[in-house]
């Protein structure tokens, strides 16, 4: 029997076969989960609902999580089919192309202000449609996805690592607010991985190298290593754990050069 057995999950973030998101919408289906997820807009949906089918997953509809009200319609459709939620996967961000190069000083507003709204504020606004569909089964788990350059100047990540420290910021906050209703909330911290999003970012394959260079386990990350924590902190067997930030990356972030 999968640790994710009777449990309904919704995952936000699938992109393509590459998306980490959909590393861990697999994990979920093949431990038993019932899945549920979205897609950003027309131009994903023909990615999404192929990878849907290969695991039976419920396609709820569009998603844009700046658009308060497709948040709402999003937890409606789950509501209607469910009886309640016990997983939720956030694994969404974006900034500009134009911040993800060049110096971080040179950010305007505009692109500050988009790149945390999406990328951080998005969990507090799915977190709170999430509290009562989880609160109906007793508790759940949320589950975002961050990066290690919140806690340490990665060049070029720049606004991202900004997003990235709000972002773990946030999980610890909600993981107070909803801990008395069982609700735990955790972020994942994973290893370069090539996806969509990645190569936005100035140089990320050399980066990505070096990475593997240096790292304890002398090699990548890979997605499925994030995806199997990933569902291990949205089961039962992680039932002490909120409000942590978690590193799936081959050890990199402990090694001192
Ligand atoms: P990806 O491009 O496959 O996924 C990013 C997702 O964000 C996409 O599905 C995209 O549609 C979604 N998104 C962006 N703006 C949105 C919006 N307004 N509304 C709804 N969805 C929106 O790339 P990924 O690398 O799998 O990224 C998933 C998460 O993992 C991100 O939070 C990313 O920062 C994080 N992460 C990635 C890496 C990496 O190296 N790839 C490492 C650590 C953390």
């Amino acid at each position: 029997m999968g640790i994710a057995e009777g449990k309904r999950a919704l995952v936000v973030g699938v992109a393509n076969d590459k998306s980490l998101a959909w590393f861990i919408a697999r994990e979920l289906s093949a431990q038993g989960a019932a899945v549920a997820l979205t897609y950003q807009g027309e131009v994903l949906e023909r990615r999404v609902r192929p990878l849907a089918e290969e695991i039976g997953a419920t396609v709820v509809g569009q998603l844009d999580v700046s658009d308060d009200d497709q948040i709402a319609a999003t937890f409606d459709k789950i509501a209607q089919t469910w009886d309640g939620l016990d997983m939720l996967v956030h694994a969404v961000a974006f900034a500009e192309r134009e911040d993800l190069r060049d110096r971080f000083l040179e950010v305007n507003r505009r692109g500050f202000a988009r790149a945390l709204e999406i990328s951080a504020y998005s969990l507090v606004a799915l977190a709170r449609a999430a509290e009562p569909l989880m609160e109906k089964r007793g508790g759940g788990s949320i589950v975002t996805l961050s990066y290690l350059g919140a806690v340490r100047a990665v060049p070029n990540y720049n606004v991202m690592g900004v997003a990235k420290a709000a972002l773990e910021a946030c999980v610890r906050y909600l993981a107070l607010d909803l801990g008395p209703k069982a609700i735990r909330v955790n972020a994942l911290s994973a290893g370069p991985a090539r996806t969509l999003s990645s190569s936005a970012i100035r140089d990320f394959y050399t980066m990505a190298h070096e990475v593997e260079a240096r790292s304890p386990l002398k090699r990548a990350m890979k997605p499925e290593e994030a995806a199997k924590m990933a569902v291990a902190l949205l089961s039962d067997l992680s039932s002490g754990v909120t409000g942590q930030t978690v590193y799936v990356d081959a050890g990199y972030s402990i090694a001192g050069l």
